[in-house]
Parts: C-alpha cells; structure tokens; sequence
C-alpha cells in the first residue's frame, strides 16, 4: 500500500456534496466575476484571520505583488526575503521593480529573525517580507518593532500558515498586511488558483482592490494603472466550503506532526523546532539530514513519497543568479525533506512512515 505525499482528491470527495452545490449555486447566479460570492468569502476569510479587511486577487505570487505595490515600492527600493523561500516571494519584489535582500533564517524554525534582518537594512530598504514558513509563524514581534523604529512595512508571505497563531492570535491581522495563497496544495486550497490580502489597513485595501481590477472601483474610472488579478467566484465558493473545515484539518496535521515530532528516532535527523509563542499548522513537516538522498530512496521502496522544499534556494536560480552565498539556505537545499502531511493521511500511514524511519538507522 503506497502513502502519497498530499491525497488531494480525499479533501474534496469528503465534501463532494457541500462542494458540487456551491459550484452549482454560481453556475446558476448568471455573476462570473467579483460580486457576492467573493465579497461573501472575503468578509468570512477577514472575520477568521482577526484582519478588518480581505481583498481577494488571483493568486498568491499577486497577493505579494499587488501589497507591494500598494505600498508604494517601486525601482529603488530593497525588500527584505528570506534565502530559504519559496521563489514567488522575491519575484513579487521583483514584479515592482525592487531589489529583494536575502536573510539567512534560525535553522531550526526555517524562519528570519530580527537580528539577522537588521544587519541588512540599508537607507533604501522600505519593506520586510517574513514568511512562516512550512506553517510556523515567523517571529513577528521584534520585526514589527524594527519595522517600526526604521520606517518600514511589514508584509507576511503567510502562504503556508492558514490557521497559525502568534501570541494566540490567527495570523492575518499583525503586519502591515498579510498575503495568502489558495494553491490547491495549501493548508486553504481552492480548485485552481486563488489568493487574497487581508489587512487593518482600510486605506491600503482600496489600493489593492483599485490594483486588483484595472486601477478601477467605479466601472470605466481608472486612477491607477492596474491589473487584472481578481479573485474567481467559482474559487471564492469553493473557498468558503473548506474554509468552515480548515481548522479541524489543521488541528489533523497538528497530532501527526505530534507522532512525528515523539517517535521519529533517526540519529542523523534534525527535526522541526516550534516557537514557545507559536501554533503552526504545518503545512509542510521538514526534517533535515546529511543521508537525504538514501532516506529518500528508502522511503519510495516502502512506496512512501516525499519531497523536497525547495531543492534550488533563489539566489542559485537562473532567473536571479546572484554572485553570493547564503550558506544556510544552501545546506538546507541539500538536506531538508518533506514527510508526508495532510488532514486525510491516517494516523497508521504516519505511524508507517515513523517505522520505515527508525528501521533503517539513518
Ligand atoms: C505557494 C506560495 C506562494 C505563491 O502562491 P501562488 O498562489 O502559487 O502564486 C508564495 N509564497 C510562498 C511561501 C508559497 O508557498
């Protein structure tokens, strides 16, 4: 019996009904863009993250994009990123023109710190990306401070942290503003692509919802040259199916990453570190070791699927190819590996991965 990395297919055949209806009340609706479903969708997604506002866009890589925009960040301008992320972070500085500035993250949480984020601030540096990453909250508190006392904005890339809390707070209203990401494989998947922004500022929302829609709130009013990157209602239904289960599906990642975290015994494996201030919803469960390669190979043969996230940091990629090192994210390149994790992997499918682990002596 093989375990597949993420089954999918079982989140929406455990909601085949609520979700098939919800397709079929837009079909019916005869409204195929913007319009009730997403606002309806928007203010429930708002009310879940403790945000005043949330803006629903097209994807999450734009969710980035168009804050960034919003806040004014243009050629010129650095943005701090993590080395380790997802490359979608840095291409949305990009996108504006601006020079993302790798940090180093804390291996153990995979996420920036302060310190680190202040040896890198520079006279043009207008803006902190921190990600929480794999679905642990960043340490927001002392960049919210340093943000602060620099003047900069704080956008979380919270693209793997649906559900996560900060000091018992959902993550979603600490920042200048939040992005998130619908991806099917996130914690909050739609069916295709989605994102959104949430945020308590009111001003900065108009901004992005002017962005969002060809710089336009008014039809053929155009104060901003804009975008089309709007939030699909299908998506936006679909959305608000799941987002009622996202916390039990969370609270289902939670006890495995719990079995991994007490049973996992192979000496050469670094696993996870959890903040005493933070609730991850794993996202993803990463251990890192020397042996990947060998562990890998051993855990398909009991046709066990792992993967990597991400074999290649950005800073190697051909589309930056930038002339430094960044020895962390290097060596987490090399040595993290992602278990299987999802809200339907039985609990005998973890325990199966644990003994597959501590089998072989790695
Ligand atoms: C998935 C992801 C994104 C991009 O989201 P898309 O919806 O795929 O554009 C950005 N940042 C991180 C950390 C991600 O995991």
């Amino acid at each position: 019996m093989s375990i597949p990395f993420l089954d999918l297919k079982a989140a929406y055949l455990s909601l085949k009904e609520q979700i098939d209806a919800a397709v079929a009340r837009v079909l019916d609706s005869g409204w195929y863009i913007l319009g009730p479903e997403v606002e309806a969708f928007e203010s429930e997604f708002a009310e879940y993250c403790q945000a005043k506002e949330a803006v629903g866009v097209a994807d999450g890589l734009s969710a980035l994009h168009l804050a960034l925009q919003a806040m004014d960040i243009g050629p010129g301008d650095e943005v701090i990123v993590p080395s380790n992320t997802f490359i979608a972070t840095w291409l949305a500085v990009s996108q504006c023109g601006a020079t993302p500035v790798p940090v180093e993250p804390n291996p153990l949480t995979f996420n920036i710190e302060a310190p680190q984020i202040q040896a890198a601030l520079t006279p043009r540096t207008k803006a902190i990306i921190p990600v929480h990453l794999y679905g642990q909250p960043a340490d927001l508190d002392p960049i919210l401070a340093l943000a602060r006392q620099h003047d900069l904005w704080v956008l979380e890339d919270a693209a793997q942290a649906h559900g996560a809390k900060y000091k018992g707070a959902r993550i979603g209203g600490h920042g200048d503003a939040v992005a998130w990401s619908f991806y099917p494989g996130k914690n909050l998947g739609a069916m295709g692509d989605g994102g959104a922004v949430t945020t308590n500022d009111t001003e900065l929302a108009m901004r992005i919802r002017e962005l969002r829609n060809y710089g336009s709130t008014e039809k053929y009013v155009h104060r901003v040259q804009g975008y089309n990157c709007r939030l699909d209602p299908l998506q936006a239904a679909v959305l608000r199916v799941k987002l009622a289960h996202l916390d039990p599906w969370n609270a289902r990642r939670q006890s495995i990453a719990q079995q991994y975290l007490a049973h996992i015994k192979a000496p050469s494996f670094t696993l996870p570190s959890v903040l005493p201030e933070v609730e991850p919803v794993w996202h993803l469960f990463v251990v890192q070791t020397a042996q990947r390669s060998a562990v890998q190979q051993h855990l398909q043969q009991q046709g066990i699927s792992t993967l990597i996230h991400y074999p290649t940091p950005p800073h190697l990629q051909e589309a930056y190819r930038l002339n430094m090192r960044l020895p962390v994210a290097e060596r987490m390149a090399a040595e993290v590996l992602s278990l299987p994790m999802g809200p339907h992997l039985p609990a005998e499918d973890a325990l199966r991965v644990i003994e597959a682990l501590n089998s072989a002596n790695f």
